[in-house]
């Protein structure tokens, strides 16, 4: 393994962020101050993207973040999402400065529509350049936007303006290699892998992929969910966000961003895990 934690530009943006980095939906049901710790030890190993949601425990996510990156927070590339219902002008206004006052920070890094709702997209984005032009959001992006749903928003946003589509991506849902991932490829925008394990339904040394990724695993003295995260980041411009409530699973997956696999244990990882056949419409939880 590589001593540390690789970086990617993000998008169109100039910030270069580490390609693990931390998700934080339900994390307000574990303990407090245990999730706290997890959180700040995943910053001291560098993985400084932290994503949340107004949507996230209604708010407690976002302020378990602030308590977490409290005195640190240049160190973190900070992400939110407005809720599609609260996407109108003035509502995504008002729901980001809620984010602001929960997470006790003046900015978010990235502010992101989170799934497509009955609002216009040229309200959200108006919404959203009105935020980063008061420097309340540094960038903004989507999530759960499928090519159509991609088109349509890159008509309307000037060039350059969407950063990144955040996405459901891991070994047993890879629909997002036909299309999506090349389209945002194409155009510099970043893609951030949501659930990477598969929540809690990552695959066990009893199957015959687990077994697979055991046996890589161990050529690299690393582990099977490293491997994982490594496979998923094999392509330029994606990100992944795993969700941990320990500290020593932030440190097992911080490792995740330290492995890089070769191509022939990139081929038996696609063979093991294959992409079903298509059309591959966007799947999202
Ligand atoms: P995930 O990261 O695939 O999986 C989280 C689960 O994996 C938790 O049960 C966690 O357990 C466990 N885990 C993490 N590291 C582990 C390790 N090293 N060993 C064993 N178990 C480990 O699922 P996710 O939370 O759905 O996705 C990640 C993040 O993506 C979310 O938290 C959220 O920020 C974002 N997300 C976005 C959307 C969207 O629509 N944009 C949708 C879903 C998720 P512990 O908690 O016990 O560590």
């Amino acid at each position: 393994m590589n001593p540390s934690m690789e970086l990617r530009k993000f998008g169109s943006t100039e910030r270069r962020v580490p390609v693990v980095g931390q998700g934080t939906w339900h994390l307000e049901k574990s303990n407090r101050a245990a999730a706290v710790r997890a959180l700040r030890q995943g910053l001291d190993l560098g993985m400084t993207h932290i994503d949340t949601a107004e949507m996230y425990g209604t708010g407690a996510a976002e302020s378990l973040v602030g308590e977490a990156i409290a005195g640190r927070r240049d160190e973190v590339f900070l992400v939110s999402k407005v809720l599609p219902q609260h996407a109108s002008p003035t509502m995504t206004i008002e729901a980001c400065e809620a984010s602001l006052r929960r997470l006790n920070t003046n900015r978010l890094d990235c502010y992101l529509l989170h799934w497509r709702g009955r609002h216009p997209l040229e309200d959200t984005f108006g919404a959203f350049e009105e935020l980063q032009h008061s420097g309340k959001i540094l960038s903004w992006g989507v999530s759960n936007f499928d090519v159509d749903d991609l088109e349509e928003a890159a008509a309307i946003a000037t060039e350059d303006r969407m950063v990144c589509n955040q996405v459901l991506y891991h070994l047993r849902e890879r629909a997002i290699e036909a299309a999506v991932l090349p389209w945002c490829a194409s155009r510099g925008i970043a893609v951030v892998a949501y659930s990477p394990f598969g929540q809690d339904r990552f695959p066990g040394p009893r199957t015959a992929g687990g077994r697979v990724l055991e046996e890589i695993a161990a050529a690299h003295h690393a582990t099977p969910r490293q491997v994982a995260l490594s496979f998923l980041l094999h392509l330029p411009g994606v990100f992944v966000i795993p969700k941990a409530s320990s500290a020593a699973h932030v440190k097992e997956n911080a490792g995740g961003g330290k492995l890089h696999l070769t191509g022939a244990e990139i081929s038996r990882i696609e063979d093991a895990f294959p992409l079903s056949p298509g059309p591959h419409p966007l799947p999202m939880l």
